[in-house]
């Protein structure tokens, strides 16, 4: 380089540390130059980040726990008489405090005709059986005219405990009890259910529809054919329904024996 230049540089150096003096004192500042990162750049380290918090977070959450479905132990019960001896302390229900006694259900354990009734009466709540009493000997005498006798059936109720007053179940005391009856039902395996009465009738059936009406066709109640009729307490106060219950049980019957045949 000539040496005018240099001196040139030189000067010009000269003037402008001179200029920097006089603005900021004896502090030099040296002014760097900042390369702003592309917004390409920028994004992609605001997902490497994301990505990163995002892995991080998947390590640092615990799994969730998953919650298995309550099995309770008496839905593994082998027969009918061992779900008997699991449930007969049952006090899921507020009537499991107001029971005289628990009412399971009675007859062959192997039944092809189960008969199904709303809940236990007073005698039934002092016996523990159900359909006993003036309703419970009409029910056999219906039974043995289609010639069926009370033992080879099964009798059972919805709920297994009395309503204080013979009232209607509430809907958390089905809801509480009805398994116990699906269960029942999956150990005997019937053929056939006679559900007798309108309450049982809409509790099974889960429906409003009239007991005329519901009496009109053959239903399905977990798999099985489900036959409705007048409950045998009704025929007592209302002897006219007795031709129409004497049909439908014929009805049955005759289903039944279609049944066996086939
Ligand atoms: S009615 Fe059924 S659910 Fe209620 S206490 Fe009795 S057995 Fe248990």
């Amino acid at each position: 380089m000539p040496e005018s230049e240099i001196e040139k540089i030189l000067s010009d150096a000269q003037t402008f540390l001179k200029q920097e003096q006089a603005l900021f004192g004896n502090t030099l500042y040296h002014e760097k130059k900042i390369t702003k990162p592309s917004t390409a750049a920028i994004v992609e380290k605001v997902e490497r980040t994301e990505s990163t918090m995002a892995v991080k977070k998947k390590i640092e959450t615990p799994a969730p726990v998953k919650k298995s479905p309550i099995i309770e132990e008496w839905n593994s019960a082998a027969d009918i008489v061992d779900l008997n001896k699991q449930i007969c302390n049952c006090m899921k229900c507020a009537l499991g405090k107001t029971r005289t006694k628990f009412v399971f259900g009675v007859g062959n354990p192997n039944a092809d005709l189960m008969v199904i009734g709303e809940a236990p009466g007073a005698d039934e709540d002092a016996q523990g059986i159900p359909f006993v009493g003036r309703a419970g000997q009409l029910l056999t005498k219906i039974l043995e005219a289609i010639q069926f006798k009370r033992e080879d059936v099964y009798i059972a109720n919805i709920l297994k405990c009395r309503p204080p007053n013979n009232r209607k179940p509430n809907p958390d005391e089905v809801e509480q009890c009805e398994p116990y009856l699906i269960k029942q039902i999956e150990l005997i395996k019937p053929k056939l259910i006679l559900c007798v009465g309108l309450t049982a009738a809409h509790t099974l059936l889960k429906t409003e529809e009239s007991l005329t009406s519901l009496r009109a066709s053959v239903h399905n109640y977990h798999g099985v054919p489900t036959f409705v009729t007048y409950h045998p307490a009704a025929l007592l106060r209302n002897p006219n329904w007795k031709k129409p219950t004497w049909e439908d049980v014929q009805k049955l019957r005759k289903m039944y024996d279609e049944l066996k045949t086939n």
